[in-house]
């Protein structure tokens, strides 16, 4: 049942599609949004701060956060783990607001199952033409080569099962309009709005 709270909106996609690039893009622009801060044990980079880009973690820290369920999901990722801190998005959500995560695949079907009302866009790799012209074109001395592209890139499609949207990410400006038209849309759905109509028929005719 959908009630009165806020939309959880969850952008996956996989590895290097520019699910960073598309997120960042997004809060740059005017929403009514609240980010989702991750926690993970990967070191900073430069320019990045704790608390805003990530809430940086030891491994141990971490691993108490996992043990004290403190964690909506979390995932190992090139060695690193990377979790959603719980609080926030229950309290926001609770509130009202709507919150949005980037995270990778793996920790999307985690919420997935936890929150099967919330919105689950997935970007796709850009250039999908023309990656499946390049992969087919190739000749047939490099066939195993072929084959292994041919099938990394069908399984990282088939993930996109698991979704409510998908978004092909060839240009950062278009899947950011998408994207911002899919939670206006979201916000329309009879289910989510029903509660108010409701409201206009209570009242009596004078
Ligand atoms: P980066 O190290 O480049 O900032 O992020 C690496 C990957 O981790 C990206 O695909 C990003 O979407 C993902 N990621 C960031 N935060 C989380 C999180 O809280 N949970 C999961 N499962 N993945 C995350």
């Amino acid at each position: 049942m959908i009630e009165n709270k806020g939309i959880l909106f969850v952008l996956s996609g996989p590895s290097g599609v520019g699910k960073g690039t598309v997120r960042k893009e997004i809060f740059n622009r005017k929403n009514d949004l609240k980010y989702s801060i991750s926690a993970t044990t990967r070191g900073m980079r430069q320019g990045e701060k704790n608390g805003i880009d990530y809430f940086f973690k030891s491994k141990d820290e971490f691993q108490t956060l996992i043990e004290e369920n403190k964690l909506l999901e979390y995932a190992k990722y090139v060695d690193n783990y990377y979790g959603t801190p719980r609080d926030y998005v229950e309290e926001m959500l609770a509130k009202g607001h709507d919150v949005f995560l980037e995270i990778e695949v793996q920790g999307a079907l985690q919420v997935k199952k936890n929150f099967p009302d919330g919105v689950f866009i997935f970007l796709l790799p850009p250039s999908l033409e023309e990656l499946k012209n390049r992969i087919v074109s190739r000749g047939t001395e490099t066939n195993e080569l072929v084959r292994n592209r041919l099938s990394e890139a069908k399984k990282e499609i088939r993930m996109m099962d698991n979704y409510d949207y998908a978004v092909l990410n060839d240009d950062v400006n278009r899947a950011v309009e998408n994207v911002q038209s899919i939670i206006a849309s979201e916000h329309l759905k009879r289910e989510r709005v029903e509660k108010e109509y409701r409201k206009i028929l209570e009242v009596e005719l004078p």
